[in-house]
């Protein structure tokens, strides 16, 4: 048995038909792995649209990109359970959230010119500009040793507000807004970011930070068993070697 054996963590995976730009699914697949190769067990549990999810048990929330279209059905279903995910991020609950998924943690955020509101669970909101923000994208993190690497496509532009942290500093690409030179956002143990890709499978650090934190909080466990990681590295190397060589025509 490994030092993590016989332990599990649950995760809600929002809206799964609705969220999934981009191969967004594909950070699930990947956090799967990462729990089942050290002994952790994943309970993986879909949330669709017409369920009323209790987020009591759980202990990582995904939610993935999506049109504007998409993001208004699901905001409209998921206002229902803000109080229930706002205790779970104040709570200290990892919650990893991209682009469509990360406007909607914000207060609000604009459809055309109708201001959509939004689960105001961190300090954010998103505007619009023209034109869209549409790049491969490379972030530096606190979070992880390598660069955040993957890609980006957004209309919205994303604002902090003074005590959310950045996820880190653009060094290729656009990020929140294209100006700020900032990227994502650090808010407990949640997680926003623009990059897509999807982000988990070149970004082995990220999700490891995700799942250290929530064994922290259901196991008081932070030191993760160390994996092979030549494969998921040596993707990340090449995909940002080749972006900051300029080899890549956007
Ligand atoms: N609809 C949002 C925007 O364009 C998010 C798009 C996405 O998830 N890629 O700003």
């Amino acid at each position: 048995m490994t030092r993590h054996g016989k332990r599990s963590l649950r995760i809600a995976h929002l809206y799964p038909e609705l969220l999934n730009l981009y191969g967004d699914s594909g950070n699930i697949l990947v956090l799967r792995k990462r729990l089942e190769w050290r002994g952790i067990i994943p309970e993986v549990v879909e949330v669709h649209v017409d369920d009323r999810p209790s987020f009591a048990d759980v202990d990582l929330v995904f939610i993935g990109g999506g049109s504007d279209r998409e993001q208004k059905i699901v905001c409209d279903k998921l206002l229902a359970e803000r109080a229930e995910l706002k205790a779970f991020v104040e709570d200290g609950g990892a919650l990893a959230a991209v682009c469509g998924g990360y406007q909607l943690l914000g207060e609000s955020y604009l459809m055309g010119d109708e201001k959509v509101p939004g689960l105001s669970l961190v300090d954010l909101y998103t505007d619009r500009g023209d034109p869209r923000l549409i790049s491969n994208i490379v972030v530096e993190s606190r979070i992880c040793e390598q660069p955040i690497v993957g890609y980006e496509n957004h209309g919205g532009r994303t604002h902090l507000g003074p005590d959310v942290e950045p996820l880190g500093k653009v060094v290729y690409g656009h990020g929140n807004d294209g100006v700020s030179g900032f990227e994502g956002c650090l808010y407990h143990n949640v997680v926003g970011t623009y990059v897509h890709g999807p982000l988990f499978p070149k970004n082995p650090g990220v999700v490891d930070y995700l799942i250290a934190r929530a064994m922290e909080r259901k196991y008081g466990i932070d030191e993760l068993e160390p994996l092979d990681d030549a494969v998921e590295l040596s993707a990340n190397k090449a995909m940002y070697d080749r972006l900051m060589a300029g080899e890549v025509e956007e």
